[in-house]
This record gives C-alpha cells, structure tokens and sequence, in this order.
C-alpha cells in the first residue's frame, strides 16, 4: 500500500516505477558495482575459485571472470550490461575479463565521487572516453615486440594465462602443449601476415588420469566404436564421408496411419523399408567412401550392409568432432545422401585404439594441419576448469602470435600507464581533467587487488610500484610468487596487449554506458537496496507535487 503512494505515474501500469537523474545512476552505479565485487577476489593466480550451483543443482568450480559472471542467475538490467562487457571482452581476446569488470567497477566508484562534487555526467565520460584513448596509445608504445617463433616468450604469455586456473603443476607441460598447438595451425598469408585458425585445433577433455598425462596429437579423436564387429577399422589412405542426416528409415508423416489387413502387406511394408536403407547404403558406397562418420543415427539393417561392402561406419559423432573433421580431411558435411558424390569426400588415414575405443583420424591432405589438445584430468571438475583455463590460453597465444605484442603483467602495465596519464590529464582542460586523473587511479586497482589476494600490503605495494615507475623501471610489477615488486617481464609473467587493449577500452564504455542512463522506467520492481522513502510524505523530490494522487490509492 505504501508503494502505491509513490506511484504518480497515471501513463504507467500499477507495478511500475520511475527513478531519475542521480537516483537513477546511483542505482545503476550500485548494481554495476556489485558485479564487479563479485569477480574481483578472483583476479590474478592467487585469485579465488567461486562454486556456482546453478538452479538445476549442477555445480561448477572456476576462477574463470566470464564463466563465473554467466553462471551467476543475474537479474538486473545494469548489472548485464557489465556482464555484455565480459562476454566481448572473451569473444575479442579470450582473457582479460575479471580485469575489464574490476576496472569498469572501479571508474563506476570513482564517476559517483566525481558526480558528487557536482561534475556533470557528461564531463565524466568525456574524460573517461579520453583517457581511455590515450591509455590505449600508450599500451601500444609501452609494449615489446614478440616474434611468432619466439617459443619461449610465447611459453611465458601461455603460462601467465593460466595460472590460477589449476595448471600450475603442469604448467611447464602444458604452456608447451599450447604453444605447440597454435604453431602447428598458424600459416603466412601473402601479406607475410601471421595468421592462425584455431578451428584446427580440438580440445578433448578426458577425466581419470592426471593433467600431467597431456598430450598434443596430430589430427582428430573420434570417441566411436564401429556400428559393426564385422568393420574394417584401419585405413593409411581413406576416403571419408561426413553425414548429419540420420541412415535410417524415412520416418512417414506422424499423422499416416497404416492399415495392415493382410500378412502380405506387412511384408511388403518391411519390404520398401529394406530397399530404403539398401538403396542409402548404395549411394554411400557409389561416391567412393572406405568410412562414414554420422552425426545422427545408423539403422541395424544398414550397419548390416554396411559391413558387408566393407565400409567403417561410427553413428552419433559430435557436431562439435563432424565440423573438425571437415577442416581437417578437407571433407563437405553431407545432408542428404542423395546428392552426394565423390566431391564431398574427404581424405584422411584411421587408426583403431581397442582400448581406448576411439579412432585417431589424420588428414592426408597437404593443406591438413589439425591438431588435437587431448587434456586429461582426474574428474571431472578438474578437467572443466582446465578446459576453461586452457581454452583462455589457446586464444592468447594466438592473439599474441597475430598481433605480435606483449607486455610486463602483474600491474606493471597499468602503474605505468596511470603515470603516463597523469602527465596526459596536464594537458586536458576543463572538468575532464579530473575524469581523466580519475581514470587513471581507477586502472591501479589492478596492481592493488593482485596484491590483496595474495595477501600481500596493497597500499604499501602501490606505492612502491609508483615510486618504481617514477625511477623509470617500467616492468616493475608484483609477483605474487615471493611478494616481490621486480621485472615482471624478467621473471615471465607476460601478457598480450591486444587484450589489455580491449580490456581497457571495454570497461571504460561500460561505465559511460552506465553513466548515460538518467532514467530508469520500469514495468516491474526496482529492487534497489536501501530505498529512501520509507515513511509518509517521502515522495521523490521534484514529484511532490503530484504526491496527492497516491492518497485515492491509499483511501481505498
Ligand atoms: P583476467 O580474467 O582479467 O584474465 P586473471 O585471473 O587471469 O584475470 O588474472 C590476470 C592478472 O593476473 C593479470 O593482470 C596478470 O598480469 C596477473 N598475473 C598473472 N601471473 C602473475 C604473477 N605471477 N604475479 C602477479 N600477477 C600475475
Ligand atoms: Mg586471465
């Protein structure tokens, strides 16, 4: 009842609400905010894992910014824009994202200050926009040149990636396995531009060995028996059709029905079935094919046949393995046996493992290089979390070989690029300036929340690092491993600066999407935690006058 006495509004429906102007960006501010708390004590390899139980009960362990932030059940229009922010943040440089909420949280707490003291909105995000601009110039002058065969530098950007994300014991293996990966998938366009396409590299998850037993394997895995004992299972040169249409009876229309009066009929009816799948099997056999791996179903009877003409066959293969095996054996994926010919062949060499009931398939082509990353774990938690770790440290080494620089981590970066725009914001005239030193104090959050999860002094770490900076060491960063302010470019802890690039820009629009928003309609509840008007007569400043309107609602 009392809700209703703040409620106006005749244009809007009973339920609705309306928050302006800076009741509207503390609210956003607050929800924001309240995202980017919840990733933060995950940053960095001394980082936290958080258990995420999922409405359905199932249970993940990760330490993983974006996994943690889709999996949360977020309901607040606010709080998913920051969480859109993350998910660019993943699609544009696969890691980095923990550090581009963390920061869009932290301007979001530095842009309320600033909206305090009377600073117009707008003003911030110009500042905001601006330095971010300018932070994005002087990443890319602070950063080192790395070469796309500079193993060992890439070993480091792979092991940085994946520290925290329950690597550590392997990660000398591991970061190897990576770097390895992406270079047998890399190629040199006609521009002697280096590009690599990671849709030939497969991640595998197996669980009941350790991380340790890792291995990078030329080609595919297809985890498939043979649809019949009777099947030849090793090829050196095959001819591989790829199917996604079941080799099965054409189902009749649901609503047919079949009216069988005599035992001839059935027959017959069993008859047309059999010429059907007879007649699949022979249009399988005419385009040349020695194997079919189909994503769907595969009928008894034509396994049958199958076998008898000497053809390998595996059903339900995964999407996911049918569209690697395309890249790899140079395969069309076929959708009706009907049209397939010769030309939708792929070629490839099978091996058989009987104990470990799979295929290993290898293209044979020239242009074939597709790789398998087979990573082992001992359950299933462990292998998922590797998955998630692995996969981050995939793309940034790949990023990293494309784009060909890298930077000194564990805050160096940041503390040096705050100085540098320290000296920028001089240069700015105006309120901006203020965003613009603002902005610069919101990045150093990185160093400080490093050192606050590994438990270290985080005041005292800023300031030992500003002092660094201001020597002129501009690698100096914390090494959470011994508590050190030293080179972290030194001591291997090396990050892509595309996506520190990324990260830096993306939190900055984020908060200056935020920032933009001075009102709020909404049809529902606005759950905002501690609301103000809790008595009579609390009506929102600059609706007072029409406040009378709740007392009909509240007469009734
Ligand atoms: P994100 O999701 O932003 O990638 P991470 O949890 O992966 O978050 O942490 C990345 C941060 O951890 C980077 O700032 C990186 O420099 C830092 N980092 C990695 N290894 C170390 C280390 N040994 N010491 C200090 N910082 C490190
Ligand atoms: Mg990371």
């Amino acid at each position: 009842m009392s809700q209703q006495m703040g409620q106006p509004m005749v244009i809007l429906g009973d339920d609705a609400q309306r928050v302006k102007d800076r009741d509207a960006q503390s609210h956003n501010i607050a929800a924001a905010r309240a995202v980017a708390e919840a990733v933060r004590s995950s940053l960095g390899p001394k980082g936290m894992d958080k258990m995420l139980v999922s409405s359905m009960g199932d249970v993940t362990v990760t330490n993983d910014g974006v996994t943690i932030l889709q999996e949360m059940d977020i309901d607040n229009p606010t709080a998913e824009m920051i969480i859109e922010v993350a998910e660019t943040q993943e699609d544009e440089a696969g890691d980095g994202t923990t550090t581009a909420v963390a920061i869009a949280g932290e301007l979001l707490k530095a842009a309320e200050d600033l909206l305090e003291r009377d600073i117009h909105p707008t003003a911030v995000i110009r500042g905001f926009h601006m330095a971010s601009e300018q932070a994005r110039n002087e990443v890319d002058s602070i950063a080192t040149e790395v070469e796309p065969d500079d193993e060992q530098l890439l070993r480091k950007v792979a092991e940085t990636s994946m520290t925290g994300k329950g690597a550590e014991l392997n990660k000398e293996l591991l970061s190897q396995l990576i770097v390895d990966a992406v270079r047998a998938v890399t190629v040199e366009n006609d521009e002697g531009e280096h590009v690599v396409d990671l849709d030939y590299v497969n991640l595998e998850t197996q669980t009941g060995s350790s991380a340790s037993e890792s291995e990078l394997l030329e080609g595919a895995i297809v985890s498939k028996d043979p649809v019949h004992p009777d099947m030849p299972t090793d090829f050196s040169d095959a001819s591989l059709l790829l199917v996604d249409e079941p080799i099965e009876v054409e189902e009749a229309d649901v609503d047919t029905q079949l009216s069988v009066d005599s035992p001839d009929q059935i027959q017959q009816f069993l008859d047309q079935e059999e010429a059907q799948l007879k007649e699949k099997v022979q249009q399988i056999v005419d385009t040349g094919a020695d194997v079919v791996f189909c994503q769907k179903g595969i009928d008894d009877l034509a396994q049958h046949y199958l076998a008898k003409e000497g053809v390998l066959a595996a059903r339900r293969v995964k999407k996911s393995d049918i569209g690697f095996l395309k890249e790899l054996t140079g395969a069309r994926i076929v959708s009706s046996l009907g049209s397939a010919t010769g030309e939708d062949l792929g070629t490839a060499s099978i091996t058989r493992d009987d104990d470990e009931e799979l295929f290993y398939v290898e293209g044979t082509d020239e242009q074939a290089h597709g790789v398998t990353l087979l990573l082992r774990g001992s359950t299933e938690h462990v292998a998922d979390e590797l998955e998630r770790g692995l996969t981050d440290a995939l793309d940034v080494v790949a990023q990293t070989v494309a784009d060909g620089r890298v930077l000194a981590g564990g805050g160096a970066i940041e503390v040096e690029v705050a100085r540098r725009l320290r000296d920028f914001a001089d240069s700015v005239s105006g309120r901006e300036q203020l965003a613009v030193e603002a902005y610069a104090d919101s990045i150093e959050l990185i160093p400080r929340v490093l050192a606050e999860n590994a438990g270290i002094d985080s005041i005292d770490t800023l300031v030992d690092l500003r002092s660094a900076h201001e020597n002129g060491d501009e690698h100096a960063g914390l090494n959470v491993f011994g508590g050190s302010i030293e080179d972290t470019f030194e001591a291997g802890v090396v990050e892509p600066a595309h996506a520190k690039e990324q990260a830096l820009s993306s939190a900055s629009e984020a908060a200056n999407l935020v920032l933009k928003i001075d009102d709020i309609i909404s049809a529902g509840d606005l759950s905002t935690e501690g609301e103000e008007d809790g008595g009579p007569g609390g009506a929102p400043g600059g609706m007072g006058g029409m406040g009378g309107m709740g007392g009909m609602g509240g007469a009734m």
